[in-house]
């Protein structure tokens, strides 16, 4: 029986490892790897302490920050998937893919999100034909082409200036006439010559033969039918929390979040706590989700020493 189980190794989950760790709380954390969403990112301007660092290098330093100060306290079991939580008589049994089961006195749900996929006509057909949702994955095999990004938060901006590296042009549609993204990303991507930004459109399908040859869109001041043609289109629609394990066991949102008490991660049921993209959090941000990690931990600390 662990004092806790840590579920996910993103920066909340890496956040809560260490703090766990310096507390001598028994802990495993299961995840399917160390790094989190952002690990396909080229560059991460923002993780404070590091003026630039890739996804990459930052998943690196988490594994070398919890191998630092885990001991023989946190046990790490890389490569797990989470696929159910149950509550038993003294506490939680946690149950992977592979069949192994742990049992915990405490779990903290760190397991952030996924990519939400482009639900429009044409987008299951040519997914990998064009369609694709990962910029630093497939990015080069577009270089020398015209290539849209579909979204206007920040990973489509930042798509779209790591297309911009390879593409001839980036096309970037947006369904609203305000973006989400920073504004400095925005400015940013604005000042390359090969960037062009669509605004207040709607896709509503992909063309193509073998291969992605276009994109359709309404624009939705005139109500027109227009066609981009483009070789290859990035979706960054949004994310769709990694919560399906615990359904049924704590209170979700309306979109499968869960819900939360933003002064301790508290989950509607006592002994479990949750942290970072996988919550109704605001915003979803790494620092965000580090510091909800430790914010869990601090609170599990006190629980796990009056229980
Ligand atoms: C392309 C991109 C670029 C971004 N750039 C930035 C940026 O520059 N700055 C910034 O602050 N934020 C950025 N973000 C947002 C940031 O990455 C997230 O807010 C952050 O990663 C959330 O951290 P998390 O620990 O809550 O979850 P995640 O990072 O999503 O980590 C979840 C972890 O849980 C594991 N997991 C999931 N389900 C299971 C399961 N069932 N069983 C076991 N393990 C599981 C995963 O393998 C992963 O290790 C970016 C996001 C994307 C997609």
């Amino acid at each position: 029986m662990h004092d806790l189980i840590i579920i996910g190794g993103g920066p909340a989950g890496v956040a809560a490892g260490v703090y766990a760790a310096r507390k001598r709380l028994k802990t495993l954390l299961v995840t399917e790897e160390i790094g989190g969403q952002s690990v396909v990112s080229d560059g991460i301007e923002n993780w404070i302490g590091s003026p630039k660092i890739s996804g990459v290098d930052l998943a690196k330093l988490f594994k070398t920050h919890l191998d630092a100060v885990k001991g023989d306290i946190v046990t790490l079991a890389i490569g797990e998937r989470v696929v159910s939580l149950e509550k038993g008589a003294d506490g939680f049994l946690v149950k992977t893919k592979a069949g192994k089961e742990f049992a915990g006195k405490a779990v903290l749900i760190a397991s952030g999100a996924g990519r939400r996929k482009l639900g429009i006509s044409g987008a299951d057909t040519f997914e990998n034909k064009g369609v694709t949702y990962c910029a630093s994955c497939d990015g080069p095999l577009f270089s020398g082409q015209d290539v849209a990004v579909i979204g206007g938060g920040n990973a489509g901006f930042e798509t779209a200036l790591q297309l911009l590296a390879y593409a001839k042009s980036v096309t970037l549609i947006h369904r609203h006439k305000d973006f989400k993204a920073d504004p400095i990303t925005v400015e940013k991507a604005r000042a390359h010559p090969n960037m062009r930004i669509i605004t207040h459109a709607e896709p509503i399908e992909i063309m193509g033969e073998q291969f992605v040859i276009g994109l359709k869109y309404s624009d939705k001041d005139s109500g027109e039918i227009k066609e981009l043609a483009v070789s290859g289109i990035f979706a960054e629609v949004g994310v769709i929390p990694n919560t399906e394990f615990a359904d049924g066991l704590v209170e979700f949102d309306a979109i499968q979040r869960i819900k939360v008490d933003p002064h301790n991660q508290r989950t509607s049921v006592e002994g479990i706590w949750a942290a970072g993209d996988a919550t109704d959090e605001l915003y979803h941000q790494n620092n965000i989700a580090a510091g909800d990690g430790v914010k869990a931990i601090e609170d599990i600390y006190l629980w796990i020493k009056k229980n």
